[in-house]
């Protein structure tokens, strides 16, 4: 089967829909997956830290049991004491235990406090309700002595000849902490816990957060946590300016809420990094749509590149192929001028010698150009002295068909170039060299006379209108008329008038300058556009070139022939029409006064019957204003001449 590649493209956009559900099916699954995990694993450190605070408080309470029958059965207090020290010494979490006798406070580290029976009773330790043999969990506070938060364990005993008995030990609220904050949620998450009763933190990392209020389990948070569920979890809440997530769990011996979670942005940014894969690809699969539309966008305005008939539609159009593709604001197109050796830049209207190192690197110039200096290349300096500008030669090589191998055709300026990648300019540049190859194969037929190889009407009209806008150099336009050509048809057939046509052009290409116009005006009538210093300088060109045509023997069979021509010629100054005419006019005058002669027109409302060439002619055109009469050259002999 034959597999075109429009089957590919009408697979993309399925494709493309396909690609982009999948990555986010894949992204929310991961998502999810990684969300359950930080969650479970929240849920694990809250159990983890449960377990912890009731084995703490049961070992906390094992020893209040033991002092208190230490004390019972010696009734001896330095026994107590030593063992009460023993007892902080070897557990980091017991800072301190206490012993409460009447009014009398003993404490570890030789601490005895006497007559402070007021100031004991109001310490949060001191439950007056407290029954014997029942222990006390105190509330969250600092420690008088160690000056360390902490919560208390109490136990009232009874000895006899004694009215308030207590044995205290302080658990190290920091102790603990330093021992959980090894309990991590994904990264940076950990545990801490708050007292129910006052919304303090007891549990925290920080030590420095000890004490305070909750952050982020702000009061309403916590009511609602304490009237719902002993467990539960809570999505999102603000921290910080960012967002949590938390399972919680009550603890009700110690009246703490046990909160583990972390920053919400931590799921996301790990669910995210596939993200960046898809990201990835689709930016790829973007990149390669972008190049596949450029690419067909470049053949589409390419195309219609062949379609200008005149430089200005082609400028036109290629402006347009170069703003739409690659971004450029200007482009200058230069066409190779082979008779002058420079290069014309139709558009801007600009001329410049070719830069010299092209011509250097013809053979490679299809490299060279990007990037281009001002300072490598004049016309750079002109057109875009700051700006960024790429140089691409068109050059014709050997491939290009009929045209001669390296020929440089042209060069493209772009100005200000957006997405110049390699490929791109290298299309925009093989459709540019062949629709300006195509242009000037078109201009080159529409501007010339097929049978005898001059220009034509067309052509000259063109040339005096740009030399008149263009120039100050001093332009004659000669009309040029074969003397008594229908009786040379009428004799010796048209064959032979034929041949004395090409006879004629023929010798206008050898007689006038090479940067002369020479063109056929129609039928038997000629024309030369050239530029002289002055009228008498081209009466003499003139003059010649008539001379040539009448020493110029045509045989036919055994007969021969001579021509002869009148010229009228004029100078171009005011308008193209009016020099014509002009022209005409002295032409008409030669014919009427004999043929066979060269008249000058000076101007056409004072003629004189001279035709000899002013001599303000030479001096400046704007004097040549002045109305003057025809006037005459030369009067010879006429007609044509036919010897038998
Ligand atoms: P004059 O000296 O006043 O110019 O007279 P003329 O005979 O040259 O001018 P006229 O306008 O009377 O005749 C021109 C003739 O040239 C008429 C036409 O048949 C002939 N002619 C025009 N074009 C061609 C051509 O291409 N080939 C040939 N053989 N004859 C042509
Ligand atoms: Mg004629
Ligand atoms: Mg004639």
């Amino acid at each position: 089967m034959d597999f075109k590649p429009k089957y590919l493209i009408n697979l993309v956009l399925p494709l493309f829909v396909l690609l982009i559900a999948t990555l986010v099916y894949i992204g929310y699954s991961d998502y999810k997956t990684i969300r359950d995990s930080a969650y479970s694993q929240a849920r694990a450190n809250i159990s983890v830290a449960q377990e912890y605070l009731n084995q703490h408080y049961t070992a906390a309470n094992n020893q209040l049991y033991l002092l208190s029958e230490i004390l019972q059965d010696e009734e001896d207090i330095p026994t107590f004491l030593t063992a009460a020290q023993y007892v902080v010494d070897h557990q980091n979490k017991f800072q301190e235990v206490g012993l409460l006798i009447d009014s009398t406070y003993y404490g570890t580290n030789q601490l005895k406090l006497e007559e402070i029976a007021d100031k004991v009773r109001r310490r949060p330790w001191y439950d007056k309700a407290q029954q014997s043999g029942v222990t006390f969990l105190s509330p969250f506070y600092r420690s008088n002595s160690t000056k360390k938060w902490c919560v208390a364990l109490t136990r009232t005993l009874e000895i006899p000849g004694k009215e308030d008995v207590r044995i205290v030990i302080e658990l190290d609220a920091s102790a603990m902490s330093q021992d959980l904050s090894g309990l991590k949620t994904m990264k940076d998450g950990y545990v801490f816990a708050v007292e129910s009763e006052s919304g303090h933190v007891v549990i925290h990392p920080d030590p420095s957060r000890l004490g305070t209020a909750s952050v982020s389990l702000t009061p309403t948070i916590l009511d609602e946590i304490l009237k719902g569920e002993q467990a539960g979890e809570i999505p999102s809440y603000a921290y910080q300016d960012q967002y949590k997530f938390s399972v919680y769990e009550t603890n009700q011996r110690f009246g703490w809420v046990l909160l583990s979670g972390t920053r919400n942005q931590e799921i996301t940014a790990n669910a995210l990094k596939l993200g960046v894969v898809g990201g990835t690809l689709l930016a790829l699969l973007f990149f390669i749509l972008l190049v596949g539309y450029l690419h067909s966008r470049i053949h589409q305005l390419g195309g219609r590149l062949l379609d200008a008939l005149e430089f200005e539609d082609l400028h036109r159009q290629l402006s347009k192929l170069l703003s739409d593709t690659i971004g450029c604001s200007r482009v200058y197109l230069f066409v190779m001028n082979e008779k002058e050796g420079i290069l014309e830049e139709p558009h801007h209207q600009l001329r410049a010698e070719v830069p010299t190192d092209l011509f250097c690197r013809l053979s490679g110039c299809q490299q060279l150009g990007r990037d281009c200096q001002p300072e490598q290349d004049g016309i750079v300096s002109q057109i875009a002295s700051s700006a960024p500008c790429i140089r691409l030669p068109l050059v014709n090589t050997a491939r290009s068909g009929h045209f001669p191998s390296n020929q440089l055709v042209g060069i493209l300026y772009i100005c200000k170039p957006g997405l110049a990648y390699r490929f791109f300019v290298k299309m925009i540049v093989n459709y540019t060299l062949n629709a300006l190859n195509q242009l000037l194969l078109t201009q080159h037929i529409r501007s010339e006379d097929q049978m005898t190889g001059l220009k034509n009407k067309n052509y000259l009209r063109k040339q005096m209108e740009q030399r008149l806008a263009e120039t100050q150099d001093h332009y004659y336009l000669a009309m040029i008329d074969i003397d008594d050509f229908k009786s040379i048809n009428d004799t010796y057939g048209h064959l032979f008038g034929d041949k004395v046509i090409l006879m004629i052009a023929a010798l206008m290409k050898r007689s006038f300058r090479a940067n002369s116009v020479l063109c056929r005006y129609g039928g038997e009538e000629f024309a030369v556009l050239m530029s002289a210093s002055d009228c008498e300088v081209a009466r003499e060109r003139l003059e010649a070139f008539r001379t040539s045509v009448e020493g110029q023997k045509i045989r036919v069979a055994d007969k021969s022939c001579s021509i002869t021509v009148s010229i009228g010629f004029a100078l171009l100054e005011e308008g193209m029409e009016s020099t014509i005419s002009q022209a005409d006019k002295a032409l008409y005058r030669v014919k009427s006064q004999g043929k066979n002669q060269v008249f000058y027109a000076e101007h056409q409302s004072t003629e004189s019957s001279s035709g000899m060439c002013g001599k303000t002619h030479s001096v400046n055109r704007a004097k040549l204003k002045h109305k003057q009469p025809f006037s005459e050259i030369r009067q010879s002999k006429t007609l044509t001449r036919i010897d038998d």
